[in-house]
């Protein structure tokens, strides 16, 4: 029987790598640099390399159930989403972070109703989402688009309480930015800390500010300077 992902994985060094092997030669040579740090949620349909038109050595990527950032609290676990987030900070020196959450979220669809009982670290991995939740009965499309939002904004506080990252924002040497993708209109819409609102990106005047107004100003640039012509 024929191995579809086999034949995937040669035509991709087949066909799709030539086109690429100078990028990723140089990116060898120099080492990684992206601007940005990207957290998101694990959904296979959440893509953002297609969202952001991102190519190779420009997205730092974290994906976890919900999107989700622990709290900095001292402790010394196997905490691997905290450890990307110091490293592309401390080590990267991302210029930016971004924290994607999405619409037909199951993990914060998973915040209101039961998980399975032999999911332990899913469990308590989903408690990093709970201060989004609404108190109301009817879980409808409303509420559970606003709690997806609300745990995007959620988030970025929660990453204010990482030294390094406060540190550098206010400095204003790295800018956060919250999106919330909305999936069956393939519309990212940003938060506004102004208005604190998320606004569709075909309106929005920036790609996300928060979660203080005293943000850095950001271009929004993601390739790295020296894999960028314009540079
Ligand atoms: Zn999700």
């Amino acid at each position: 029987m024929p191995d579809e992902l086999l034949s995937r994985l040669r035509r991709f060094h087949n066909e799709a790598f030539p086109a690429y092997q100078a990028t990723f030669k140089a990116l060898v040579d120099e080492g990684q640099h992206p601007t940005t740090l990207f957290i998101g949620c694990s959904d296979s349909r959440v893509v953002p390399y297609l969202l952001t038109g991102a190519g190779p050595g420009e997205l730092f990527l974290v994906r976890n159930v919900g999107g989700f950032v622990p709290p900095f609290d001292g402790s010394t676990g196997y905490h691997g989403t905290a450890a990307a987030i110091e490293f592309a900070v401390l080590n990267l020196n991302v210029l930016r972070i971004v924290v994607c959450g999405h619409s037909h979220c199951g993990a914060i669809r998973a915040l209101y109703g039961d998980t399975p009982e032999e999911a332990h670290n899913l469990k308590s991995w989903l408690r990093l989402g709970k201060e989004a939740m609404l108190p109301v009965a009817d879980l409808g499309p409303e509420v559970l688009r606003r709690t997806e939002q609300r745990a995007v904004v959620l988030q970025l506080e929660r990453l204010m309480d990482y030294p390094m990252v406060r540190r550098r924002v206010e400095q204003h040497s790295l800018s956060l930015h919250g999106w919330h993708y909305v999936i069956e209109d393939g519309q990212v819409h940003v938060f506004d800390v102004l208005s604190g609102r998320f606004i569709p990106s075909t309106e929005s005047v920036h790609s996300g500010t928060g979660p203080y107004t005293a943000a850095a100003v950001d271009d929004g640039r993601l390739t790295p300077p020296r894999l960028d012509p314009q540079a």
